[in-house]
């Protein structure tokens, strides 16, 4: 499990100092795709911090809100997400201009991420126009936290436009999320149980006697899944824990809820 503080750039769209508008509009993409990738890290369980600023007075304030937020807290990597603009490529000219990453000097994990973000926002069909350095910009220049602001592609290029609609911003969230963590985003499942008594409900009972069936090994008949503790659940139970070299007990705690939870068949 990693923190992380993630914010989008910009006051919202329509308010005093919003975001690049061209085809796209920078600050509303910028914001579901932050949101996005919140939710993917949090469902692949990790801490994440929305330190997005929808309230600043004025450019510089929306800065300062957002550090503000950022270095409230000690994290792993603080990431901001803007769409660039430049280009003035209103008709196409068949070249994507592609997303670049920026940091005060890349080095670390700075360069680490930046690099597999990079790939595969190539892979979706982006150019890589690299990660760079700056001592420019406010949000590096103040996060007290290593830092990297992503400018995921132009809103004023015809190509990288059509390419954004074509991919959604939810495949490009994914590609900077698994970025992120260097490897797939994938939804954790919770333990269903955490304890099991002979009192329990019969679902719970039930639950776990289909676990106990799944993973115990033994010669001991397969269980009905009745729902009902009776003698035959209770001597599975404890030919489980033999099985796995831990002592007697009553119920099935969280170590054991877990251990059946973990060792089920796929
Ligand atoms: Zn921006």
């Amino acid at each position: 499990m990693s923190i992380y503080n993630i914010s989008a750039g910009h006051n919202p769209a329509g308010k005093t100092a919003c975001g690049a508008k061209g085809f796209l509009d920078e600050s509303k993409e910028d914001r579901l795709i932050t949101k996005e990738i919140i939710k993917l890290l949090k469902e692949s369980g990790h801490k994440v911090y929305d330190c997005t600023c929808n309230n600043g007075t004025s450019q510089g304030d929306v800065l300062k809100k957002i550090i503000a937020k950022c270095n409230q807290r000690e994290v792993l990597l603080d990431i901001s997400i803007h769409l660039n603009s430049g280009r003035n490529d209103k008709k196409g000219d068949k070249k994507i201009a592609g997303t670049e990453i920026w940091c005060t000097e890349g080095s670390g994990i700075k360069k680490t991420v930046s690099k597999r973000i990079l790939k595969n926002m190539e892979k979706l069909g982006f150019s890589n126009r690299g990660l760079k350095t700056t001592n420019g910009l406010y949000y590096l220049n103040h996060t007290k936290n290593r830092a990297i602001l992503i400018e995921v592609c132009f809103v004023d290029d015809k190509d990288d436009y059509n390419l954004y609609q074509k991919i959604g911003y939810k495949k490009i969230a994914k590609a900077i999320a698994e970025g992120i963590i260097g490897k797939e985003t994938t939804k954790q499942k919770k333990l269903e149980y955490t304890i099991v008594k002979r009192t329990s409900s019969r679902t719970a009972i039930q639950w776990l006697q289909k676990k106990l069936n799944m993973c115990y090994t033994g010669k001991l008949l397969r269980l009905s899944t009745d729902g009902i503790w009776g003698k035959k659940t209770q001597e599975m139970l404890e030919a489980y824990w033999k099985q796995l070299g831990w002592k007697k007990g009553s119920y099935a705690g969280e170590k054991t809820c877990k251990a059946l939870y973990k060792n089920r068949k796929k």
